[in-house]
């Protein structure tokens, strides 16, 4: 049986949830994640956000909006009456649950309640539109099974285990639907698997049962070499190994969330990205096989925090890294980046959340400096360190104020840092010398 995650354009319309129906309906049994339609979660977030900010009016209007752009797509998608009226009852209550956290006080469990109720619906509403046309579905209710630990981290037996009881606790179906993004934490409250997540819940749901493969469906066709927002004559890279596809999708290749990889590769559970506005083209396949040396791909990840530690007392002494790693352990705040030298280390975060608690012990042992607006640029493919054209890098970007450089960490990236305003003209240097052959 294969998993296959759908994204919030492919059910962001009901022209896309019939192209979704196509894509599935293959007589094949299957487990569908979905995410929420297309803009839900955003406008989730920013109901939170006024009812953080005390903006409770705002937060009504929004709600009201919301719901009244539901009841348009149900009747769009709906002309069952009585599917129609079931699905509108329970939106309505899931609205009147989000009209009554508008009044409440903002704690970060309501945030995550109300941020859930996107896939929620989404996923109530598609099981319907199935039923609807004749195909055979059921609801596997992830919040019946998902759940991480203290650590963030998915809680895998725990999932293998419900999992399982759920599906076979569920009629016999062709499609089994669930939520992405969603999940229980350590202490049973909704939360989630952070923005992006469902592609996570797909790969961990692959991994809970030994999926044949998984295929994330997206709005483009698979993982292109280059940022297509940036630069032009980007192309989908058709293979990409476990380790490849990890590299570019923690360093910034959007389409994939950061741990999409990490469930499945243990398993050698095959990955497929493909495209549901053009489902015939091939898309990426990622996979354990590794294919052509040199540079595949490259990423780039905004909004990272540059920290230089400067300190007299590190010259010749052992022990001084230890209590910098420390500091940033007690703060469960994780390093991307590190460069060091005789008296001096510099670091990168991309979670700024307890940057002024983290400089603040760090000015007891050492001098700091602080770059906000840094990017990360990362070129990835198999062996690229060890390539031969690997080193016109400096040629290439001999204008391009490199702040760090990040070699050999694997043998499968490279990664520079550099102010962000700096990051189109190094795409696009990149690409016109490393993919289209121009010689420095
Ligand atoms: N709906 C969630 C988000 O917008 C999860 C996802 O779409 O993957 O982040
Ligand atoms: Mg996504």
């Amino acid at each position: 049986m294969k998993v296959l995650k759908f994204g919030g354009t492919s059910v962001g319309s009901v022209e896309n949830m019939s192209n979704v129906k196509k894509i599935i309906n293959d007589g094949a049994k299957k487990v569908v994640v979905l995410s929420a339609m297309s803009g839900t979660t955003n406008q989730l977030v920013a109901i939170a956000q006024d009812i953080k900010a005390g903006k409770a009016q705002d937060a009504v209007e929004k709600v009201n909006q919301l719901h009244e752009k539901y009841k348009v797509t149900i009747d769009e998608l709906l002309n069952d009456t009585a599917l129609n009226t079931a699905v509108k009852a329970y939106v309505s209550e899931v609205f009147a649950f989000l009209g009554d956290c508008t009044s409440k006080s903002f704690l970060e469990t309501l945030e995550n309640q109300i941020v859930a109720q996107g896939e929620l619906l989404s996923t109530y509403m598609f099981n319907a539109y199935l039923n609807q046309e004749g195909v055979s579905s059921a609801l596997l209710p992830a919040l019946d099974f998902m759940r991480i630990d203290e650590n963030k981290e998915p809680d895998i037996n725990y999932i293998k285990e419900n999992f399982k009881r759920v599906f076979d606790n569920t009629p016999d179906s062709q499609i089994y639907i669930t939520q992405g993004f969603i999940c229980l934490d350590a202490e049973g409250e909704i939360s989630n698997l952070q923005r992006g997540g469902s592609d996570y819940t797909a790969t961990i749901i692959g991994a809970a049962f030994i999926a044949e493969e998984v295929q994330i469906w997206t709005d483009i066709d698979g993982m292109h070499n280059n940022d297509p927002r940036h630069v032009e004559g980007t192309h989908p890279i058709s293979n990409l190994s476990f380790d490849e596809a990890a590299e570019l999708a923690y360093f910034g290749a959007k389409i994939l969330h950061p741990q999409t990889v990490t469930p499945v590769r243990v398993d050698n559970i095959p990955v497929r990205l493909k495209n549901t506005m053009e489902p015939s083209a091939h898309g990426t396949l990622i996979s354990n096989l590794t294919s052509g040396d040199g540079i595949k791909a490259i990423a780039a990840k905004d909004g990272i925090t540059a920290i230089k530690i400067k300190s007299a007392r590190m010259l010749q002494a052992h022990g001084f890294l230890k209590k910098v790693f420390e500091i940033f352990e007690t703060y469960k705040t994780s390093i991307d980046m590190i460069t060091t030298s005789e008296v001096a280390v510099s670091l990168t975060i991309d979670d700024d959340k307890n940057l002024e608690a983290i400089l603040a012990e760090l000015e007891k042992i050492a001098i700091i400096e602080v770059d906000k607006n840094q990017s990360i640029v990362c070129l990835v493919g198999h062996e690229v360190v060890n390539h031969d054209d690997t080193f016109k890098l400096f040629q290439i970007l001999q204008d391009v104020k490199i702040r760090m450089i990040s070699y050999g960490g694997s043998q499968n990236n490279i990664s520079l840092l550099i102010d962000s305003e700096d990051k189109i003209n190094t795409l696009q240097k990149l690409n016109d010398y490393l993919f289209e052959l121009v010689t420095p």
